[in-house]
This record gives C-alpha cells, structure tokens and sequence, in this order.
C-alpha cells in the first residue's frame, strides 16, 4: 500500500511572515486530522529555512521548488542541492512545467539535476506533462515518455524508488481547467507501465505517481479515487490552509 503524497507548491507567492503564517495554519489544522496522506510545503527560497523551523514539530516535510545541477559555482540567481539539503529540505521539485516553459528547460538540463538531489538524500519530485497543443495533436503520451527517458533512463534500479514522478498537464496548471479523470487515468496508468518495464514489477509499483493541475476541494475526491493517483501536487489551491487540508483529506481511507 503506497502512501499517498500531498504537496504544496506555493510558487513565487509569500515572504517570510506570510509563509511562516501559513504553515503554522497548516501544521494547527493538519494536528487534528487522521494522518492520510504524507504533506509537504515548497515555499519560495527566501522562506525556505523559516518555515522549516516551523515545520519542525511536525510531520510535513520541506520542499524546494528547485535546484541546480552544480554544487557550486558561477551560476547567478540559482540554488544548489547540498544548499538545499543544509537548511532541511527534504524533497525538491524537478522539471516544474514553469521551468521548463516559462524559464526554458530542457529535458537534458532537468535530467542534470536528479543526481545531484538524490546525492543529498533528497527526493526529486520530477514533473512531467503534454502542452495543449501537444494534446491536441494526441503527442500525451510520446511526451511524457520522453520526459521520463531523459531523466529515468539509466537510473540505477535501487535509485527509482526514492524519486516521486508528477503528472501536471500543462494546461491544466493554474487554469483552472484540470483533466478528466478518464485522461489522468490514462496517463498515470502508462507511466505505471514504463515504471514496471524499466525497473521490474515491485520497484515499478511503489514509485508515487502524483497529479498536478488546478485540483481544489470539489474535484480532489474525484481525483484520489483513481486507482494510480498516489498523492498530488497543489499550486493555487495550496494558498490556503482549510482548502489545502480539505485536498489532504481526499485520500482519508473512507474517502479513497
Ligand atoms: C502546480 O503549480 O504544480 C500546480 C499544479 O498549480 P495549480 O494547482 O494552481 O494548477
């Protein structure tokens, strides 16, 4: 039985009081509920280590919703991965279709960037995901199979199950517009299936598979129904406490 994986990705939103507000929310509304599901916030960087400290007495675990490949060096504007490892992250999200459409990155330069996490001992969370046009032109799942080959492809088989995958179509993200559970079905379902092809059947079936895109409180239930949907990640919705707890809550046994 895998555990599911909720994870706040606040995005460029917050400074440090606000951050810290709402993970002391999150952490007072989380302590009253049935643990159902494995929580973790990505608050922007200049947050990071403050709401780790808020973290501390809980069991959410800290995001990044980035890292670079280098460990250090000339690289302006950017964060490594032991920087990352130091202040307590404990997941970093990888290949955010943000970074990849809005900053440019390629498959290869996302691919860099899984050793150097796993080498701190934390685990990527790499995303994945067709455009509109992509879908259209019914490339879904060419797609994603080559995002999973760039950065999954050689991966030492005792490597794969400390790596997350997210499914985030990208016009779903922060459009409000999120897939039908027949096309998110569809595409965990085949990821589920390159997994087991690469990795062998028991390493292939733990791997979580989470969905990204516009879920919210009125279609996570929907959503955590689904047979290969092992958790989810949450952007605009994520803002809030008492609507990111009520997605949490999705995956409570009697809901799932
Ligand atoms: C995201 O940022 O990964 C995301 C899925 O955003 P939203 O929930 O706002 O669509």
């Amino acid at each position: 039985m895998i555990t599911p994986l909720v994870v706040g990705n606040w995005k460029m939103n917050g400074g440090q009081a606000a951050s810290i507000q709402l993970a002391r929310q999150i952490v007072r509304l989380l302590k009253n509920q049935p643990m159902c599901a494995e929580v973790a916030l990505a608050p922007p960087f200049t947050a990071l280590a403050s709401v780790g400290q808020a973290l501390r007495q809980s069991a959410i675990k800290l995001a990044a919703q980035n890292s670079h490949w280098a460990e250090s060096g000339a690289f302006t504007g950017e964060v490594s991965a032991p920087m990352l490892g130091e202040i307590g992250c404990h997941y970093v999200i990888l290949g955010h279709s943000e970074r990849r459409h809005v900053f440019h990155e390629s498959d290869a330069m996302i691919a860099r960037k899984v050793a150097p996490v796993l080498a701190q001992s934390m685990r990527p969370i790499y995303c994945v995901g067709e455009t509109l046009s992509e879908r259209r032109r019914k490339k879904t799942l060419n797609i994603v199979t080559a995002q999973l080959d760039a950065a999954l492809k050689g991966l030492a088989k005792g490597v794969i199950d400390k790596i997350e995958i997210a499914y985030e179509p990208v016009w779903a993200i922060g459009t409000g517009q999120n897939a039908t559970p027949e096309q998110v079905d569809q595409v965990h379902s085949s990821i589920r299936a390159y997994l087991k092809n690469s990795f062998g059947d028991s390493k292939g079936k733990a791997v979580r598979i989470l969905y990204g895109g516009s879920v919210k409180p009125e279609n996570a239930s929907i959503l955590a129904a689904i047979d290969e949907v092992n958790g989810f990640l949450v952007g605009g919705a994520s803002l809030n406490a008492e609507s990111f707890i009520s997605i949490v809550q999705a995956f409570a046994p009697a809901a799932k």
